[in-house]
């Protein structure tokens, strides 16, 4: 694997998947939607989950927004279906702190993840970033699958 800097990575991964979106659209069905918006930028996520026991069985959404805030939902749904919600809820921790630069971010274990580290750099846009993590933890926490950290 030919070795790409943040930056490249960054531009190259929040491109591909703004504009070929994984796992954009209605789930069908679901269990739980949830709307969460960043009026500061105007990106809005709406997040489906679908639970199978202690799984996400599926997970996707809609929206509209910016580039970072649609991307980083997009690689989050992709990443995400199948995992345990415990899986879910720790990479989501992991990455808000590696947004808020608390944590390096290691390459191996988030992949293309990585990417949304080179967001740090501009604070306007950390929020577009954490858009749909934010309302992952949210839809945790409603449905009643959230895992206390
Ligand atoms: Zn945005």
């Amino acid at each position: 694997m030919v070795h790409l800097s943040l930056e490249d990575l960054y531009k190259e991964v929040i491109l591909d998947h703004y504009r070929s979106p994984r796992n954009k659209g209605r789930l069908d069905p679901y269990d739980i939607v949830l709307e969460r918006n960043n009026p500061l930028c105007g990106d809005e996520i709406e997040l489906f989950l679908k639970f199978d026991g202690d799984k996400l069985e599926g997970i996707s959404f809609d929206g509209k927004g910016c580039s970072i805030s649609q991307a980083s939902a997009s690689m989050m749904a992709e990443r995400l279906q199948g995992a345990s919600i415990k899986d879910a809820a720790d990479l989501a921790g992991g990455i808000k702190r590696m947004m808020a630069g608390e944590e390096e971010g290691d390459d191996d274990e988030l992949g293309e993840l990585i990417a949304l580290k080179g967001v740090v750099k501009y604070p306007v846009r950390i929020k577009c970033a954490l858009l749909g993590w934010d309302t992952l933890v949210e839809a945790l926490e409603e449905s009643g699958k959230g895992v206390p950290s």
